[in-house]
């Protein structure tokens, strides 16, 4: 098999199998084919996994924080040098068109070791606070073996995003990636000890929604940072709430990416292919509602249809292909439905709206799409499709859209069109969202904070924001006299 690994799961610096795991098929879906067939992790291989994090985690937390950067860094440099091998792994995972995979998935990890190895050593410093003449200090402590747990949408990406800070505040990392996309994390824990980490410092291990819980619920994990659906955020915040463990919930979205009428057209229509076909729209804070202006509607529909229509679909292989297929023929189920339910539901379809012709072979491909004269009731509106589906809906002023804009569960992005200055700051500060775009729209590199408000979750990952939800603060008191008691 194409892409099949050494052995499921990845500890103590080794490739560890148990064939009595339940068994997971890897299919690349651009082809259908099997790539790799790896087993669940047993209650035996989470015992094993966490052992060795735990003993990996006090040789690690011992090391200055220059030292654990500089591991840190040198699995940067690892992953630049092997992109190409990381990019084409990925595509093989995900289905994503190489011309993403090279230059959006092992880079922006690499950012993440390159960052946090960069800051460990200035980042995780407490405080002196003078009382007169006690005094005491602060420090900023590791939490111990912390839990990520991955999307498919990703996987090279949220591995490292999740481990990097992690690792770099002190932590041990145990990731389980998404039972859909199992390959790409192996070769982070693998270029990990290549870099020096100590074994077991970052171990990954296979599973689905049974061997979440293993994870979650036991009790030498402190904390659990999940990226997925909003269902399993509250599933897995409800279990970690039963131990009091600390979590990051990077959940859905339904993001609005308002559009003007004094705004850069052409500029507007990239902002919203981007946020709405990037990786086949299986991006978490695309800008799924598209509100513009009535005046400028007809003008930025035309546009963009002219371009998506240009989009290449087609090997995800092969370099010249900007958009691949879903990630399974399950998604594409699920992408196919809302479609239906669009022009059910009385959306008018601009383009797209299914499976296209001109794709040869057996993928799960549909068209990029775009729907006009949505609603805010449509169910379309409403629910996170997690597909190249862009549905365009009117507006005619700004109160009006920022309260519709508001109107949803949701709150992880949103964005602004227009040349007014002082309008795009205005209604970013009132849009209900942990993530803001102006003329712009989903750009993360590492040094800004990215994560949710509302439903789309809490804490933070990337920037020095991020070590904090990977550490705790210490105090101490100290008393310089006699200590007193008025018994
Ligand atoms: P999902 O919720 O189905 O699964 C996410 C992960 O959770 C998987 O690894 C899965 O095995 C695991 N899991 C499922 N049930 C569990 C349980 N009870 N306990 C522990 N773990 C459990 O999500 P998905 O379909 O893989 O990914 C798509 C979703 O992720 C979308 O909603 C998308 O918006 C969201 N997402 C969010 C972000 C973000 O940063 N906010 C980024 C990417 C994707």
């Amino acid at each position: 098999m194409k892409a099949q690994p050494k052995a499921s799961h990845f500890i103590d610096g080794q490739y560890v199998e148990d064939t009595s795991g339940s068994v997971i098929e890897s299919i690349y879906p651009a082809t259908g084919e099997v790539i790799a067939r790896l087993h669940a992790a047993t209650p035996a291989i989470v015992e094993r996994a966490i052992a060795s994090a735990k003993r990996a985690q006090k040789e690690w937390a011992a090391l200055s924080p220059t030292a654990r950067g500089r591991v840190l860094k040198a699995a940067a440099a690892i992953m630049r040098e092997r992109n190409r091998e990381l990019s084409e792994l990925e595509t093989l995972d995900t289905g994503k068109p190489i011309q993403e995979t090279l230059i959006a998935d092992p880079t922006s990890g690499a950012d993440a070791f390159e960052f946090f190895g960069g800051i460990a050593a200035t980042a995780l410093n407490g405080a002196h606070i003078p009382l007169g003449g006690d005094w005491a200090y602060t420090k900023r402590v590791p939490l111990g073996v912390c839990v990520g747990i991955g999307a498919w949408n990703y996987p090279q990406q949220i591995a490292c995003w999740k481990g990097a800070p992690a690792l770099a505040a002190g932590n041990a990392m145990i990731f389980k990636p998404s039972e859909v996309t199992p390959l790409g994390a192996l070769k982070i824990a693998e270029i990990l000890i290549e870099a020096g980490a100590p074994k077991g410092l970052y171990n990954v291990i296979q599973g689905d929604r049974e061997t979440g819980p293993l994870l979650v619920n036991h009790p030498d994990i402190a904390k659990v940072s999940l990226t997925g659906s909003v269902p399993t955020g509250r599933k897995v915040a409800a279990a970690a709430a039963g131990h009091l463990k600390h979590v990051t919930m990077e959940l859905g979205g339904k993001s609005p990416l308002i559009v003007f009428d004094d705004a850069d057209i052409d500029s507007a229509v990239s902002g919203a292919m981007l946020g709405n076909f990037y990786s086949t729209g299986q991006v978490c804070s695309n800008g799924t509602r598209v509100f513009v202006h009535r005046a400028i509607k007809e003008e930025f529909l035309a546009r963009a249809r002219a371009r998506t229509e240009a989009i290449i679909l087609g090997d995800p292989q092969d370099e010249a292909t900007q958009m691949g297929p879903l990630v399974s023929f399950a998604q594409r189920e699920k992408v196919l439905a809302y479609m239906e339910k669009g022009k059910a539901e009385g959306a008018r379809l601009i383009t797209g709206g299914g499976i296209p012709d001109t794709v040869s072979g057996q993928g799960a491909f549909v068209q990029p799409t775009i729907f006009a004269d949505v609603t805010d009731a449509m169910t379309i509106a409403r629910e996170e499709i997690f597909g190249p589906v862009m549905c365009v809906l009117d507006f005619d002023d700004e109160a009006e859209v920022i309260a519709r804009a508001n109107a949803s569960e949701f709150g992880l992005a949103g964005g602004v069109f227009t040349a007014d200055l002082s309008r795009a700051h205005r209604v970013v500060d009132q849009l209900e969202a942990g993530t803001l775009w102006i003329n712009t729209y989903n750009l993360c590199p590492v040094e800004i904070p990215f994560g949710g408000s509302k439903q789309s979750g809490f804490g933070r990952e990337n920037s020095a924001e991020a070590l904090t939800h990977y550490s705790e603060l210490k105090t101490v008191y100290v008393g310089m006299g006699k200590c007193e008691a008025p018994y």
